[in-house]
């Protein structure tokens, strides 16, 4: 891991994203999926977002740095990873806990490496340009035949700005013109998001609610950039599909959801559809094993009738709704 490659603070916003430099920090890539954009894709999974929504259901995409995860139920016992670690950061604790120190730690992922039981996990890496695009042209054959392509997700790819353009226009220009998609939370400067978005063909754009005093509560940042920036984008004509994870009491009132049509159907021109997607628990177990707590613990699933009254109010609002994208 280059030392070096830290994120770090833009302007006034202060979103961590790297300046420049040929690496991203990258926590997945999965291919073959069919609900981030048309026709077959591959996702790739930026690490580090500027919101802390209490629902997110990928905590471990949320800090701007590698992080290495243990889990108890997968550990064999084995203690290669004590042998494997070159600074001395894991520690035997009793009944085979693995303490790791985090100070001594730099997130080499050598441990990670030798675990044969894969209890030790780095969640994100530093990759080039050329890494990732090596792993997402495996691919071409499903977006040509789908009209599917390049999607980035995260996390926050606008985080990482510079980074996800030179991937971007690399990966246009290597699969000659097929196609792309972002999902953003829309959390970033102008200028940042302009200069992505030149390479852009559809953008997956969150809008989670309109009251800028409920935005902030649940997401940690108030949303009037959010809401600017997706004016400026429809009225320089680009794609946009507004995504709404909808959360009971928070965004599921009648209310709530009327706002959002009627900022769709008043400002942004050319958008004519929302993403629904319910909230459900499959993230929480992934905050165990980080350490952290799920601030949404014990709020169930939203019911089959609650979607359906939220996409009723939708629709009745003339918005072609899909439910889960
Ligand atoms: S190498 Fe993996 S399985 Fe073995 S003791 Fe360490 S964490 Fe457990
Ligand atoms: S990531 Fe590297 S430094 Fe950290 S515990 Fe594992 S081997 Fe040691």
């Amino acid at each position: 891991m280059p030392k070096s490659a830290s994120i770090s603070m833009s302007g006034s916003t202060g979103i961590p994203y790297r300046k420049s430099g040929p690496q991203g920090l990258i926590f997945d890539i999965r291919p073959y999926s069919i609900h981030d954009g048309p026709g077959v894709r591959t996702t790739v999974f930026f690490k580090g977002c500027p919101l802390t929504c209490r629902w997110c259901c990928n905590p471990e995409s949320q800090a701007g740095k590698p992080e290495l995860v243990w889990v108890r139920e997968r550990c064999l016992g084995c203690d290669l990873c004590l042998a494997a670690c070159p600074r001395d950061a894991l520690h035997p604790a009793a009944a085979g806990v693995k303490v790791i120190d985090s100070q001594r730690c730099d997130r080499c992922g050598q441990c990670a490496e030798r675990c044969p039981g894969e209890a030790l996990n780095l969640i994100g890496r530093w990759r080039t340009v050329d890494e990732v695009l090596a792993e997402v042209a495996r691919d071409a054959l499903y977006f040509e035949a789908s009209g599917g392509g390049l999607t980035l997700s995260g996390g926050e790819p606008l985080a990482q700005a510079d980074f996800a353009a030179e991937l971007l226009r690399r990966y246009k220009h290597e699969e000659k013109g097929a196609h792309t998609a972002v999902e953003t939370c829309g959390f970033v400067e102008w200028p940042v998001l302009a200069q992505v978005a030149a390479h852009v063909d559809l953008f997956l754009y969150d809008i989670k609610h309109m009251d800028p005093a409920e935005h902030l509560r649940l997401t940690g940042r108030d949303n009037r950039l959010i809401l600017d920036n997706a004016r400026r984008l429809a009225h320089a004509g680009r794609a946009l599909v507004i995504r709404v994870p909808l959360i009971a009491g928070f965004n599921d009132s009648r209310e709530a959801l009327e706002a959002i049509a009627g900022f769709i159907r008043s400002s942004l021109p050319g958008v004519h559809r929302i993403d629904l997607l319910p909230y459900h628990r499959l993230g929480e177990p992934k905050y165990r094993r980080l350490g952290k707590d799920y601030a949404l613990k014990g709020e169930p699933a939203l019911t089959s009738e609650q979607v359906a009254q939220a996409r009723e109010t939708l629709e009745a609002q003339g918005i072609e709704v899909a439910v889960g994208g």
